[in-house]
């Protein structure tokens, strides 16, 4: 074995989640990161709206305030514990982010600035809070660089352009995993004590996503296949607001700055679906109204999107009608170079992708396949937890997207996904470390690399009656017309049927590359194989919930159902088969209510 590295912690991921677990476990432990993409690459650069923390900065707020926003917004399935320990350390984790460098914009005393977001409320006028920091529309480029920066300074090991195929395990403990190196195809092995993972998320295996491409759920298929469960994969957030056809988001902070919702007869339609917070209701909420708008024939030109308007006049004029006022009490307003100021690289997107300027006409969008709440189940230190009474796996750690607190529960609120990565992916790495100071190396399998080989021997070898292209097409629209926005047995029933079939023409997939050096057709096909994996568990997991809940909504069952469905999904994949078993959704001061738009 020519290629086989040590490390105490091995990090799988570079984003904001796998920077900070680095950053952290360096700190104790001998650390190395191994990420697909070149870090600064990894998808949450492309975040825009900015980071939620209870700062204050312009009006009231506090952390209980932050905690009860978002249970709510998680449909009461999100682990109250884990929220009120997120919510608490979200300030503390803003100000690191502050000294270690990162540029937020700033309001006039020199703080930092924060907007309005969907679901940020303050508890006791039901009024919107401004608690989204923000550095303009680009928060997680500059999370994603600071982190960077911070770990090239901590010396953290980097193995760029690594993709891992495989993680090993000994004796039920945590051994490593094997990655192939891009640049020239040849595998290797890292000897690990602890491995953490922070691979993000899936959202390609939809149609329409906002996710980049790397998105194809790695992290997740390879520890199912080593016969660890996925927590509630059956919610997926459809974010409402993607260009048209392109899924490209445009992030809420537009309507966070007044921009308004108009379907194709010129309404204003959120007022009848959220009277109260209106074009800021949480997303899953956004997302079905403007799907039923377009099913009942008000899409704009009688097709599948509507309109966002940002347009200065628009903005002045609707928050006239809402009564929004600036912080001292005169009425809000918004120009054009403000616009500009304050959502640049939005405006950049729709010049550039849809010959579409924001300052002077309405935006084209329908909602896109944007983040997955469901994942790796963890607990709230980043420990991988395998069963219904959450044991740990030894030496086995999650953060970020790929990770299940759970803080989301069945919805996400904005901007508390960038708050989870620097919070759980700081206790992660800690953890990480922790257990690597007093654990012993596992010894590694005889033939390590034995499990990766397999697999790609698999697609070099296939038959090549089946075109992975055309199969990955397939299950785009599958999965984003039947187990999308909305759901019914029926349709998810066909689904199934039709993953499954894909997945057993994928096994006659043959990869006609047979070079060594970023070999992307081989790989992309060994993606597809981890797509078709988290599509089935997904599909399996919806159709086994029999109630709607947060971004999870059956026509067949339309009423969320706490008596039966209070409970977490946990879906194994054993003999080839999804396995569902659930475990208790823990609740510490907040009842279940309905929801109120
Ligand atoms: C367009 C967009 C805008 C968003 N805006 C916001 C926002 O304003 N606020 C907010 O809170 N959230 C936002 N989100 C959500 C949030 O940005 C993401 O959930 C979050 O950034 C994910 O971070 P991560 O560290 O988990 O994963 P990523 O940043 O995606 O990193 C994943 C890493 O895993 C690596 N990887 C994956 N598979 C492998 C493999 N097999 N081998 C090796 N490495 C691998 C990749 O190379 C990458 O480095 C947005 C998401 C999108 C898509």
């Amino acid at each position: 074995m020519a290629n086989v590295h040590q490390f105490e912690v091995v990090v799988v991921g570079a984003g904001g989640a796998g920077l900070m677990a680095a950053l952290y476990a360096s700190r104790g432990a001998k650390t190395a990161v191994i990420s697909k993409l070149y870090p600064t690459r990894s998808h949450t650069g492309t975040a825009q709206g900015g980071i939620s923390a209870a700062l204050g900065n312009y009006e009231e707020d506090k952390p209980e305030w932050h905690t009860y926003d978002t249970v709510k917004g998680s449909d009461y399935l999100g682990d109250q514990d884990a929220i009120e320990f997120m919510c608490e350390e979200a300030i503390e984790a803003v100000i690191e982010l502050e000294h270690m460098g990162l540029p937020f914009d700033r309001t006039p005393e020199g703080r930092i600035a924060q907007r309005p977001f969907g679901g940020h409320t303050n508890n006791e006028t039901g009024k919107p809070v401004r608690r989204a920091a923000h550095a303009a529309d680009r928060t997680g480029h500059m999370i994603l660089q600071t982190l960077y920066q911070q770990c090239l300074k901590n010396k953290v090991n980097f193995f760029d352009e690594f993709q891992i195929l495989d993680f090993l395990v000994t004796d039920g403990k945590t051994a490593g995993v094997v990655a192939v190196e891009l640049a020239t195809g040849e595998l290797h092995t890292f000897h690990a004590k602890a491995v953490i993972f922070a691979t993000g998320g899936h959202g390609r295996i939809f149609e329409v996503t906002s996710n980049c491409y790397a998105y194809t759920g790695d992290g997740l298929a390879v520890l199912l296949r080593q016969g660890i469960p996925l927590e509630d994969m059956e919610f997926f957030q459809f974010h409402p607001t993607g260009i048209f056809k392109l899924g490209i988001l445009i992030t809420e902070g537009v309507r966070g700055e007044g921009g308004v919702l108009i379907n194709g007869v010129g309404d204003r339609f959120m007022t009848k679906y959220a009277p109260s917070v209106k074009d800021l209701a949480s997303r899953d909420v956004v997302s079905r109204a403007i799907y039923t708008e377009i099913r009942e024939g008000r899409g704009v030109n009688g097709k599948n999107y509507i309109h966002l308007d940002v347009r200065p006049e628009s903005v002045n004029k609707y928050a006239a009608i809402d009564g929004r006022t600036n912080l001292d009490g005169s009425a809000y307003t918004i120009t054009g170079t403000q616009l500009l100021a304050k959502l640049p690289d939005i405006i950049d997107f729709c010049r550039v992708y849809l010959g579409v300027d924001p300052v002077t006409q309405m935006m084209p969008i329908q909602p896109t396949a944007h983040y997955s709440m469901g994942g790796i189940p963890t607990n709230k230190f980043g420990e991988v937890v395998i069963d219904s009474n959450n044991t740990p796996f030894p030496g086995l750690y999650a953060a970020g997207e790929c990770a299940c607190v759970s803080v989301h529960g069945a919805n996400r609120l904005g901007t508390n996904s960038l708050l989870d990565l620097v919070v759980f992916g700081k206790h992660a790495g800690l953890k990480a470390a922790e257990f690597a100071q007093q654990a012993d190396y596992q010894k590694l399998p005889s033939n390590p690399e034995a499990g990766a080989l397999f697999q790609v021997e698999a697609l070099r070898t296939g038959s090549g009656q089946e075109n992975a292209f055309e199969i990955n097409a397939e299950m785009k629209t599958i999965m984003f017309d039947d187990v999308g926005v909305y759901r019914t047995e029926k349709g998810m029933k066909e689904a199934l049927e039709k993953v499954w079939a894909l997945q057993e023409r994928f096994k006659h997939v043959k990869v006609t590359d047979t070079g060594k050096i970023f070999n992307t057709e081989l790989l992309s096909a060994w993606e597809l194989g981890n797509m078709l994996e988290v599509a089935e568990v997904i599909t399996e997991s919806a159709l086994n919930r029999q109630e709607s809940r947060g971004g999870h909504s059956r026509e067949d069952y339309p009423q969320r159902d706490d008596k039966n469905w209070l409970k977490h999904t946990l879906a194994w994949k054993k003999d080839g088969k999804v396995v569902i078993d659930y475990k208790p959704v823990t609740i510490t001061k907040y009842q279940p209510k309905a929801r109120v738009y």
